[in-house]
């Protein structure tokens, strides 16, 4: 355990603390939306660069116990396809203090594993689901699987990795007009949608800001079927404004649904996330050009303490913003699956 407690956690120049981990655990993914990932795929780094589940549960205890991190989400890529998920799940469930685990997913195998990731100690998930009907999402996914998505999240319910957000990314043309029933779905089971706006982190490259839906539009077509009031709690960082949804005719709440307006109305002055890729890079931002290897020195053999000296040093040149509000449109040197969403 840690011999010598050192009290800064992860600052940056702009007196932001990072207390929100992501960590990928595979650039691999078994769908391709077309919004992240390439119809053939990406090439994808050797395995013995991928952090071992020992690895990643080391980086986890480091963030923990020396930088104040208290949430945890895995995502990827494809976090399922890791095998050892559970193993590394329930590695960062004995970490004291214990963080909160989450997991980001398409859920695609979700219900076989589901009740043992809760035993683990997975908290709760967010799923991706672009649309319920089988031709649009197989459009946007590029793969058949609605219905696995569907019993995946059928079985976090049931497993009480809940409240369960599902994540939904619009675009023109093709979805967007789902939106509104996507949310009456969430309302019906008590999940929480969450319309992500299209950023330009797909590996094709085809994100256009002249196209892509904004949240305002967002709030429209979701206002055509319910009444959206802006929820007054406080958000503390979380990315998703929240508004309080009711029946166009009034009534009670239902329930809550969140826009995250990355673009449009970007959130970077409280952002207080800091990123592990799959292959141990440490990025401050989504959208950085540069990342830090923490790989090399955990293999390298450095200790605990200097794993978390490198991770300052990296948090404390995170970047103001990535700008996308003001129209610039950074080249991340990553997209989207390969840094983790
Ligand atoms: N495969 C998992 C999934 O889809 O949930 C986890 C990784 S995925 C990269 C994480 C999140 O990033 C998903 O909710 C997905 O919709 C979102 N995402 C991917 N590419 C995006 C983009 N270009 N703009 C906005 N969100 C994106
Ligand atoms: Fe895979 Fe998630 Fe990217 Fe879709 S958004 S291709 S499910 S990593």
């Amino acid at each position: 355990m840690s011999e010598t407690r050192v009290p800064t956690g992860l600052l940056d120049t702009f007196g932001r603390t990072a207390t929100d981990l992501r960590v990928s655990l595979t650039e691999r993914c078994n769908l391709r939306c077309t919004y992240c990932m390439p119809a053939d795929g990406l090439p994808l780094p050797p395995a013995d660069a991928v952090l071992t589940a020992e690895e990643v549960v080391r980086l986890v205890r480091v963030a923990v116990e020396r930088l104040g991190v208290r949430q945890v989400r895995f995502t990827g890529g494809e976090p399922l396809l890791r095998r050892d998920l559970v193993d590394i799940v329930a590695g960062c469930a004995a970490l004291r203090p214990r963080p909160e685990l989450s997991l980001t997913t398409n859920a695609v195998g979700l219900a076989s594993r589901a009740a043992a990731l809760a035993a683990a100690g997975l908290d709760r998930v967010n799923v991706s689901l672009d649309s319920l009907h089988a031709a649009t999402y197989a459009q946007i996914a590029r793969r058949p699987f609605l219905q696995q998505t569907l019993d995946g999240i059928a079985a976090a319910a049931e497993a009480g990795l809940g409240p369960i957000k599902v994540n939904a990314v619009l675009l023109r043309g093709v979805n967007e007009h789902h939106a509104a029933e996507l949310l009456a779905w969430c309302l019906e089971r008590g999940h929480q949608l969450r319309v992500i706006e299209q950023m330009p982190l797909d590996a094709d490259g085809v994100w256009d800001r002249a196209t892509m839906v904004t949240a305002a539009e967002t709030r429209a077509l979701l206002s055509a079927r319910f009444d959206l009031t802006p929820d007054a709690t406080p958000r503390e960082g979380a990315p998703a404004e929240l508004y309080l949804v009711r029946d166009r005719a009034g009534g009670p709440v239902l329930g809550r649904v969140g826009i995250i307006a990355s673009v449009t109305e970007s959130f970077c002055a409280d952002c207080r996330r800091t990123r592990l890729t799959a292959d141990g890079a440490v990025r401050s931002c989504l959208f950085s050009a540069e990342e830090t290897s923490l790989r090399t020195a955990l293999r390298g053999g450095a200790d605990d303490e200097g794993l978390a000296e490198l991770w300052r040093a990296a948090m404390w040149a995170k970047p103001a913003g990535h700008g996308l509000d003001r129209g610039l449109v950074p080249a991340p040197s990553r997209s989207m699956s390969a840094i983790g969403g």
